[in-house]
């Protein structure tokens, strides 16, 4: 009795997310079940802009298709674990799935509005040697109504002020080109204008660099933003950082930027790393300027966020304002990342590397 109950949950576990779906194919759904096309309108509103966090609250829908979606979809893909917030409104959340694994998401304000920093992979595989999302290596990809559900979670928090989500970015844990179908599925729902209506120029998405997945997203013109984790400013240097750098070598890498850009005629965000020593001095914004030149870009540099587990170390002050300078003087548009959340480990994969220590010991 007992192991039937256990096989019974797990299958009910394995149901996919309600917000997987694009609004196609929840019409399709529906009329494979003998319901009406414009049921899907109705439901996409339940979910995305009243928010409901259950079926049973869809209440123009009949009692009869509210149980037909309660037993093929689930809606609460999500249980929040901590919801930490920092003096500077920052606020992090850690999110159990239904298997059990956790994952991050951030909720960053800036004085154009607020932005969700949303994960796409339980853990990572790329292995950069900065980064505390890869320390565990990957487990498995996060379905697209998982990332989906990360932003209405977020939004929900901020109905309680009356507050939106005004942007997104895939900067979370995980390569989100590595999980690319899932990754452009969620796209679509939260940029869809019955979705959560998120416009493409607030929405940026980060990679460390596939190539073949640079040329298919270019492909897809979807008008977002685009960064590439760039830091560094030849291929031998990259290579020390990222290890992904040995299979999709730079010069590559720069041959598949331009075709981005060719494509889009959108602009490319490089992010570039300081870390104390290795590819901070002003030689190397010298070379990082000769490689970018004339290219449709912007330099975002991010002073290292310090990793236990990793031994680099901040680059001073003054050397961070010459690194800057020199770019500029080279006609490089460029910022220097604002730190937030820094007293709640926003930093990415830090809360979650915190938890998986807590759970080992
Ligand atoms: N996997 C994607 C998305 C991660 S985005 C990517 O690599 O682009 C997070 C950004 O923070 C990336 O540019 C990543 O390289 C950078 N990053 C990771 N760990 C860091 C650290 N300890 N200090 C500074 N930047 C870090």
């Amino acid at each position: 009795m007992e192991q039937v109950t256990a096989m019974k949950q797990s299958t009910i576990d394995q149901k996919p997310s309600i917000y997987s779906l694009q609004l196609q194919e929840l019409k399709e759904w529906l009329k494979e079940n003998n319901e009406k096309a414009f049921r899907a309108e109705q439901i996409f509103d339940w979910l995305y802009t009243k928010r409901v966090t259950s079926f049973e609250d869809m209440t123009n829908l009949s009692k009869q298709l509210r149980d037909r979606l309660e037993s093929a979809f689930t809606l609460t893909t999500l249980k929040t674990i901590i919801q930490q917030q920092s003096s500077d409104g920052t606020i992090k959340f850690l999110f159990e799935l239904h298997d059990g694994y956790s994952i991050e998401t951030v909720l960053m304000r800036h004085d154009y509005g607020n932005s969700v920093c949303v994960t796409t992979q339980v853990g990572c595989r790329i292995g950069c040697t900065f980064c505390a999302s890869t320390l565990g290596g990957l487990k498995r990809n996060l379905e697209a109504g998982e990332i989906v559900a990360q932003v209405v979670k977020v939004q929900q928090a901020l109905d309680k002020t009356d507050e939106r989500v005004s942007s997104v970015v895939i900067m979370g844990i995980g390569e989100p080109f590595d999980n690319f179908d899932h990754m452009l599925s969620f796209l679509k729902i939260i940029n869809h204008d019955k979705g959560l209506n998120i416009g493409a120029r607030h929405i940026t998405v980060s990679t460390s660099g596939i190539i073949p997945k640079i040329y298919k997203f270019a492909d897809e013109n979807m008008q977002i933003n685009f960064a590439l984790s760039l830091h560094a400013p030849n291929t031998e240097l990259r290579s020390r950082l990222m290890p992904i750098n040995r299979a999709y070598k730079l010069p590559d890498l720069m041959d598949a930027i331009r075709y981005y850009i060719n494509k889009t005629g959108r602009r490319v965000s490089f992010e570039y790393g300081l870390f104390g020593g290795v590819n901070d001095q002003v030689e190397h914004a010298e070379e990082l300027a000769r490689l970018i030149k004339g290219l449709k870009c912007h330099v975002n540099l991010i002073p290292v966020n310090y990793v236990p587990e990793r031994d680099y170390v901040r680059t001073p002050r003054e050397q961070i304002i010459n690194f800057e300078k020199t770019l500029k003087n080279h006609g490089i548009n460029v910022t220097v990342r604002r730190e937030q959340g820094h007293d709640i480990d926003a930093a990415c994969g830090q809360l979650r590397a915190k938890e998986r220590k807590e759970e080992t010991r």
